[in-house]
């Protein structure tokens, strides 16, 4: 097996692994991060989710406040101008940024050119450790299998995958946040989105009520801000439940079969739709939530809903719960108007791992915490943090040192 080395690995290119190589990368260290999908992003990216969440502060008065780290706001101004999008707010007082899936993927990319990261399309498959320290991942690529020494890792791969290898306790989940897919329809003859929402909400229950739809056949949603010449992007819940052990695949295929027959349903039930064809369907399935590692703290729902502070804060929180169940259409547990929760640098640590990292998805949170949490500008930010916690520990200096660093460049403190 051949072998290469580097100070930092990153597992997992979507928004939090491409800022933790980023700010690794910005502190000097050699970084390789390895992603098994070539298109880099993430979800962000493949699933086409199509707004960042979590910028703002949550206030219904002044409008689109940025509240995140310094590196997080950079970004998302970057995406806005590369788009062409504006923030938009919602009727509950929420505010996001629109913006395009491949836009997302080519600034990461020049993002990580810039820094001279390496990136590797492989699986992570093994973890080499001694006590309690990794030494190495096992990377598996077509060209076959590969080695990389490091000196720190950060696990930004979603579904908490070096945790997973390593046999670190974990979070499982407890309750099934529903996946979603998202689609683009073409021919829609709607120029404002809320009336488009509202014609195709009120033909979906008809047909739920008439019988004609299944109960769950509803959840259908615009993604905001993407009803652009007659092209609209909407996603839609996959039928699934907690006792099933689907696969992607199989979810996909669920998918696609809703997809078709509700375009089938709005075509003959409602004129305005007659001529709507599917243009396109996003290449990975929208899983939202994976089991997160058990880190030094565990984010709580008290933490998120009370917006409580902590001094050790490397990101903060501004978007609300969302749970997205199969039962009904999706549930928001809101902030504290005007308030904002911190995410405290011990949900990015283990005792049981001293150079492992979690980022993302994969930060030490309870299943509603993480309903919250793993937004793309909060997954930006606990990312970036995770890159320099990196650095900094593998320099030997202290996590509050660490803290410290984060907290003065990232949000002036
Ligand atoms: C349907 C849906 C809609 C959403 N809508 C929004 C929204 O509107 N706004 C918003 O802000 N957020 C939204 N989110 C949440 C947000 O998109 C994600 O939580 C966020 O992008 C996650 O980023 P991440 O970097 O933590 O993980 P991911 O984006 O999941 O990236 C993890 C990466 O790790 C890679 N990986 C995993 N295992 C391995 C391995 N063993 N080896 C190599 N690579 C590996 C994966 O291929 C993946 O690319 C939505 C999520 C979903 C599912």
């Amino acid at each position: 097996m051949s072998s290469i080395r580097a100070d930092i690995a990153i597992v997992g290119g979507g928004a939090a692994g491409v800022a933790a190589a980023i700010a690794a990368a910005r502190k000097g260290a050699s970084v390789v991060l390895i992603d098994r999908i070539k298109n880099i992003g993430g979800l962000a990216s493949n699933a086409e989710v199509g707004t960042i969440c979590g910028l703002y502060r949550f206030e219904k008065s002044s409008r689109f406040h940025f509240n995140v780290g310094m590196f997080a706001k950079e970004f998302a101004m970057e995406l806005q101008v590369r788009s062409n999008s504006a923030p938009q707010l919602d009727q509950t007082g929420l505010s996001y940024l629109p913006y395009s899936a491949q836009h997302f993927s080519q600034l990461c990319l020049d993002l990580l050119q810039e820094e001279g990261v390496e990136c590797q399309v492989a699986e992570v498959v093994g973890v080499e450790a001694e006590n309690g320290k990794i030494t190495g991942l096992i990377l598996v690529r077509d060209e076959g299998k590969l080695q990389l020494d490091v000196q720190a890792v950060v696990d930004a791969s979603g579904v908490s995958r070096i945790s997973k290898i390593l046999h670190l306790p974990l979070i499982e989940t407890q309750f099934l946040q529903s996946a979603s897919q998202v689609f683009t329809l073409a021919n829609v003859p709607f120029e404002n989105e809320r009336n488009l929402s509202l014609v195709v909400l009120k033909a979906l229950r008809k047909g739920v009520l008439s019988g004609e739809l299944e109960e769950t056949e509803d959840r259908l949603y615009l993604v905001p801000g993407s009803l652009d010449a007659g092209r609209v992007a909407l996603k839609v819940t996959v039928p699934a439940t907690m006792e099933e052990d689907v696969s992607k695949l199989d979810l996909k295929n669920r998918a696609v079969k809703v997809i078709h027959h509700l375009m089938e349903f709005l075509k003959s039930h409602e004129s305005a739709f007659a001529e709507i064809e599917l243009e396109s369907v996003a290449p990975v399935v929208g899983v939202r939530v994976g089991d997160r590692p058990v880190g030094k703290h565990v984010l709580s729902d008290l933490d998120v809903l009370e917006c409580r502070k902590h001094t050790s804060s490397i990101a903060r929180g501004n978007w609300p719960m969302e749970i997205w169940s199969q039962a009904k259409r999706v549930e928001i547990r809101h902030l504290i108007e005007g308030d904002y929760y911190d995410i405290p640098a011990e949900c990015l640590v283990t005792n049981l791992a001293e150079n492992l990292y979690f980022a993302g998805r994969c930060i030490s949170s309870s299943d509603n915490a993480i309903a919250s949490a793993r937004v793309i500008a909060t997954c930006l930010q606990t990312g970036y943090a995770a890159g320099i916690l990196a650095v900094g520990r593998a320099e030997g200096r202290s996590l509050n040192d660490c803290v410290e660093e984060i907290q003065r460049e990232q949000f002036g403190e």
